[in-house]
């Protein structure tokens, strides 16, 4: 890891990252080698959780290549030099604000969008002119080892690596002074990661996680909120960091609104013989998702498979904030339904917990939508909606307080690895005396003239 990072931060010094052609080829160059190994691509995530190409493309490689070509087209505008206007006291001088990159850095995935959450951060990390160092996720073996023998085959390591590896190899990574660390995964790795940087003052990305609520209130179209929240729910099994995590309902609507998930499931008839469907990750996850059903609550699903590492589609009812499946993210296919008798309860409730990656809420209401948005901190979200706000790449992507930390995704990520310096820039011809001795009333007046203060 120490001759890695030396090695790339020697390539750094060379500036060969900083020429804009360079970084357009090597995305350029990245996207024809992802191309030209889809077929491995697909078949790693297959074997890893049986997502199928359908999700894959949909939900993982489109956003990949689209951030690639939104990259070598826009890189030129993200990287030029910004003039800015210059204070009356400055005079003659010029102001300009120049992109830099940081230097070597190190991108640390998550695993349920394996591709999309290792690759995203890269692609914006090569645009900003940085080395990069990726450790995907250990828990997805096989699109780990692909990403690998891709990326490491067809980059030069002083500029581009794999390191492949779980805790011992990321806690050696950490150990190393880095230029900027970009970190997605949960709340307690993200802590460690914040602790290892501040070592070194290394700048951080933190894209975290947490419990996101979807609020239904009384008089939302229902058949609309039980679609897309069905939707948003069951993607990826409900391994997904912005997926609405729990529903709190007004209580006049409950049952009509139960009825309407339950059509909804039944329609996607989820399998993953359909390849609609994906496994939990992993057996240990498994079993955690296991010990949050309550039995007594489950009024929709609830079948574990075992062998096939499955859990069914499953909606819990007469959920309470006690329950175990509150004190934690789920993180997995399960729905727990929480009433709430007014509004102002619901979001007294919201706010007694960290600050959600996203928020949902389901209204007609403008003014409950209005308070809603108004009183509630969270990373982003949607009104009527779940998760799609994700595929809008015009907004910054990222959480707030214990959802993370910066943003990124367009000109956000191109911002998150990149520092703005702004120089001064001044001719020789003129000086002001003001600032030299000997100091008077009259010079002081003149300064708080210039400065705009009368
Ligand atoms: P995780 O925190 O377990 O792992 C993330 C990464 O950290 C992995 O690469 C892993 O190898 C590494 N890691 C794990 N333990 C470590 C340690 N002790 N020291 C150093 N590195 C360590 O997270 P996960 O299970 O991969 O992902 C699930 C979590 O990520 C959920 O909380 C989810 O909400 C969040 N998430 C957030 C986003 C986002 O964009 N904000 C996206 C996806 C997932």
């Amino acid at each position: 890891m120490k001759e890695l990072i030396h090695n790339q931060r020697a390539y750094f010094n060379t500036n060969a990252t900083k020429n804009v052609a360079f970084r357009k080829a090597q995305l350029k160059k990245l996207k024809a080698v992802l191309k030209q190994n889809e077929a491995l691509l697909y078949e790693a995530i297959f074997q890893d959780f049986k997502k199928s190409e359908f999700d894959t493309y949909s939900t993982e490689l489109s956003f990949v290549y689209h951030d690639i070509s939104e990259a070598i087209n826009k890189v030129g505008k993200w990287s030029r030099v910004k003039r800015a206007r210059t204070n009356l006291i400055n005079f003659p001088a010029k102001t300009y604000v120049i992109p830099e990159p940081l230097g070597v850095t190190l991108v640390i995935g998550a695993w349920n969008y394996p591709y999309l959450l290792s690759l995203a951060p890269v692609i914006a990390a090569i645009a900003a002119g940085n080395t990069v160092i990726l450790k995907p996720s250990e828990l997805p073996s096989n699109t780990s080892r692909a990403m690998a023998k891709i990326i490491n085959e067809n980059f030069d390591a002083n500029y581009l690596r794999v390191i492949e590896g779980g805790v011992a190899e990321t806690t050696a990574l950490l150990a190393e002074k880095l230029d900027k660390i970009f970190f997605t995964g949960s709340v307690p790795v993200g802590k460690i990661i914040y602790q290892a940087a501040a070592k070194n003052l290394t700048p951080v990305t933190l894209e975290l996680g947490g419990k996101s609520p979807a609020i239904i209130t009384a008089d939302s179209n229902l058949k609309m909120a039980a679609k897309r929240i069905v939707w948003a729910k069951f993607l990826n099994a409900g391994q997904t960091c912005i997926s609405p995590d729990y529903i709190l309902i007004d209580a006049k609507v409950k049952s009509a609104f139960i009825d309407l998930v339950k059509q909804e499931i039944e329609q996607a008839e989820y399998a993953t013989t359909n390849h609609n469907y994906v496994q939990i990750i992993n057996e240990s996850n498994l079993e955690r998702l296991a010990k949050m059903i309550d039995p007594a609550k489950v009024i929709i699903g609830g079948e574990i498979d075992r062998v096939e590492r499955c859990i069914a589609p499953t909606v819990m009812d007469n959920v309470s904030f006690e329950d175990a499946i509150m004190q934690e993210e789920i993180f997995g296919p399960i729905m727990p339904i929480i009433t709430y008798e007014s509004l102002a309860e619901a979001i007294a409730k919201v706010k007694s917990y960290p600050k959600p990656l996203s928020l949902y809420v389901f209204t007609k209401n403008k003014a409950q939508r209005a308070q809603v948005l108004n009183e509630l901190s969270f990373g982003g979200g949607g009104v009527n909606e779940a998760i799609m706000q994700i595929t809008n790449h015009h907004v910054p992507f990222g959480g707030v307080g214990e959802s993370g930390i910066g943003s990124y995704h367009g000109e956000s990520g191109f911002k998150a690895f990149s520092h703005y310096k702004s120089v001064i820039d001044k001719p020789t011809w003129f000086e002001l005396s003001l600032k030299y001795a000997p100091r008077s009333a009259k010079k002081l007046k003149w300064v708080k003239f210039l400065m705009g203060q009368k």
